[in-house]
């Protein structure tokens, strides 16, 4: 036996046990397209190993020479490309947003209403678009809820339920304040979280070009200057159930988004009242139409994703499958580091959410520059339109985003190798095409 058949052999065999592996998760995860096609890799790889052995011993060397060369050039290409991460780049100065000019106010105001006169009197620009819009059936509307009345009804009660918990949010803080560390304080807090069910929780400076400049929804007085001088931002997210997501956009997906944001706020409301009994100021910040912050970018700074070209949080661990909470406060806390994870270099390659975006609301093309960042501009109307259409949030790009994959561990290593290679990037998202879909296919979910 000579050294270039034991190298040969080893090549090979973790070719081999790459595929296998590949094929049991796909087998776990019920991927059957991903399945078939690492099994027969798997086969193929086998039988050339068979064949190999069958072969003369001056032709196995041979092949086993050729295929170690091959390998080991491979493996150097790999290593020797490594990513020059991009991340988001703040191109000029950030301006407040005001909060009445999202999209998610702006289709509350009602017709005939002061609001709404006064409203589209000083942005007439949306005012076309916006009415065009108003004529498909508001989401969970009863046209919808008529479609699948069981589900469409589960996602409203929950949606109701978040509604009682607006006002739950703030309150004065305890006299005395506790002694401890900001380190000491660092640990409680991102234990409570996790406790509560959360495991990716980050924390970061307040940065108010991220507090929105009025209210323009919830229970505090519309057109309100907004206050929030909090030093820090607590951020966390929830991982949405991809058996749920996979559904994409039928009602099943909606129902997901409000049960993460019912245990988004059950979180920050109980974490934040714990920190105004610490006798620190504290305010939780929920959905149903009660945050004083644009969270993606906050999330961000606390380091747990990068914004993805869908436009929203890409999580280290679940991607962009997951929901996001806040607490904002003055408790003294330890902050972290942005993370520089590679994904908009991936983005960059991808596009598969552009591909398979139903409304074309997602840039195929480069980075545009919006309110001082560069960044993929979603566009907003385009989305919402189908939102509304579909009844749902949609969510079809969240489910086919390669980065939602199971946090399992083949998964891990590949995001690992993705983190560090520019090349493996390039193979990682030719990869995902071939083996699941450029176009994946819609799965039934557990409630249907
Ligand atoms: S689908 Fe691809 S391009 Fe879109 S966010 Fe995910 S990784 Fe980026
Ligand atoms: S949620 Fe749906 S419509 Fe909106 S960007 Fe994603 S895929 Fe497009």
């Amino acid at each position: 036996m000579n050294i270039w058949f034991i190298a040969g052999e080893i090549s090979l065999s973790i070719l081999i046990i790459f595929f296998l592996l590949f094929s049991f998760f796909s087998l776990l995860e019920k991927e059957k397209r991903a399945f078939w096609r690492s099994i027969f890799f798997f086969f193929l790889l086998l039988l050339l190993n068979f064949a190999v052995f069958l072969a003369s011993v001056p032709l196995r060397n041979l092949i086993l020479r050729g295929f170690f060369i091959l390998f080991a050039l491979c493996i150097l290409f790999l290593l020797l490309s490594p990513l020059r991460k991009k991340t988001t780049e703040i191109t000029g100065k950030q301006e407040k947003i005001d909060e009445r000019d999202i999209i998610f106010a702006r289709f509350e105001y009602k017709e005939g209403t002061k609001v709404f006169e006064k409203y589209y009197a000083r942005h007439p620009e949306y005012k076309e678009t916006d009415d065009e819009i108003r004529k498909i059936p508001d989401i969970l509307s009863s046209h919808h809820i008529n479609k699948s009345p069981a589900l469409f009804s589960l996602a409203a009660a929950e949606f109701d339920f978040l509604e009682h918990q607006l006002t739950q949010v703030s309150g004065k803080e305890y006299a005395g304040k506790a002694r401890s560390s900001p380190y000491e304080n660092t640990r409680m807090v991102k234990n409570f979280i996790g406790y509560f069910g959360s495991d990716l929780c980050g924390i970061c400076n307040l940065n108010q070009a991220y507090v929105y400049s009025h209210v323009g929804r919830g229970p505090e007085p519309y057109g309100n200057t907004i206050e929030l001088k909090h030093k820090f931002a607590i951020a966390f997210a929830l991982e949405m159930d991809l058996k749920m997501v996979a559904s994409a956009p039928q009602a099943p997906v909606i129902i997901e988004t409000a049960k993460k944001y019912v245990e988004a706020a059950k979180i920050s409301i109980i974490v934040a009242n714990f920190i105004r009994r610490m006798g620190y100021p504290a305010r939780a910040h929920i959905a149903g139409s009660n945050y004083q912050t644009v969270i993606p970018p906050i999330a961000c700074e606390a380091g747990l994703g990068e914004l993805g070209r869908l436009g929203i949080l890409i999580t280290s661990k679940y991607g962009p499958r997951a929901r996001l909470g806040l607490i904002t406060t003055d408790l003294p806390l330890v902050t972290d580091k942005p993370a520089a994870l590679g994904i908009q270099n991936f983005c960059q390659r991808c596009q598969k959410c552009a591909t398979n975006c139903p409304a074309q609301a997602i840039p195929p093309g480069e980075k545009t520059e919006e309110n001082g960042v560069l960044k993929w501009v979603l566009n907003r109307e385009e989305c919402y339109r189908f939102w509304r259409k579909s009844g749902t949030d949609c969510a079809v790009c969240i489910y086919v985003c390669p980065y939602s994959k199971p946090h399992n561990t083949f998964h891990r290593i590949i995001r690992k190798m993705t983190e560090k290679s520019s090349v493996f990037q390039s193979l990682s998202a030719r990869g995902d095409d071939f083996f699941y879909g450029r176009i994946p296919l819609r799965k039934k979910s557990p409630l249907v």
